[in-house]
């Protein structure tokens, strides 16, 4: 008789996070977090808002708001869900703190993917430790419809020997590589939200429309 090998560690063949403020989230995270997950071939995508992005300015919504829409945002999309432990940390959402611990649940083999667009890849110079992210994951980077700021001269060097053309080998290996993807663009952001609904203008198909409800019913951005 034959017997299976029972291993405790969990069954994660390839794990892709996509970091963000989500204040709110909207259709360009969300288009983009399903056309990656299927790009990477991934079963699961865990959108992992932060609770206090390093370098920016407070959200205007509150955690609370912020994890409420995204709850709204991803229901129903198969294998996209929400990881808080960002929220639950509280403090400066360290990237590097999240990673550390994922590598640590998945298991050294398994690949991890951090998903983000080229404007926030363009300042990954002024994140904590970043010369160490690329140690507990993949970066998968996407590029946006607008020139993205240029990359500063030590990221061009730790560059060196990361950077591939495409995300067929990356399977291959549980972390270490850069690679930028070009799929759908979406000329949304966040900013652009808020100042829309400050100015009473529409917002319609940029969020999905639980989360437009929810907006307009906790009276957020006004
Ligand atoms: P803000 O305008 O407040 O800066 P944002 O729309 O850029 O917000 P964030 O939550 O700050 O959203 O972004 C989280 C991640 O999503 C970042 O890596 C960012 O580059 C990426 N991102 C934001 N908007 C888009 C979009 N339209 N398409 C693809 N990626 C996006």
């Amino acid at each position: 008789m034959t017997s299976a090998t029972v291993t405790n560690s969990p069954v994660i063949k390839g794990l892709a996070i996509y970091g963000g403020t989500f204040d709110p989230v909207h259709i360009g995270h969300l288009r983009s977090a399903i056309e990656v997950k299927a790009l990477l071939n991934v079963t699961e995508l865990r959108m992992v808002p932060s609770f206090l992005p390093p370098h920016r300015d407070q959200p205007g919504a509150s955690p609370e708001a912020r994890r409420a829409m995204l709850d709204l945002a991803i229901a129903g999309l198969e294998g996209i869900s929400i990881d808080d432990r960002e929220l639950r940390r509280e403090g400066k959402s360290y990237a590097i703190d999240t990673l550390e611990e994922l590598r640590s649940e998945i298991g050294p083999a398994a690949p991890l993917f951090f998903v983000l667009g080229e404007d926030a890849f363009a300042l990954i110079h002024t994140w904590h430790r970043w010369t160490e992210l690329t140690d507990y994951a993949h970066f998968v980077v996407l590029k946006r419809p607008f020139e993205a700021a240029t990359l500063k001269e030590p990221v061009l060097e730790w560059l060196q020997g990361k950077e591939i053309a495409d995300v067929s080998s990356l399977n291959a290996e549980p972390a270490g590589r850069v690679v930028t993807v070009k799929l759908a663009q979406w000329e949304v952001s966040a900013t652009d939200i808020r100042r829309r609904i400050q100015l009473a203008q529409s917002i319609d198909f940029l969020v999905p429309g639980p989360v437009q409800d929810y907006l307009i019913e906790q009276q957020l951005y006004q």
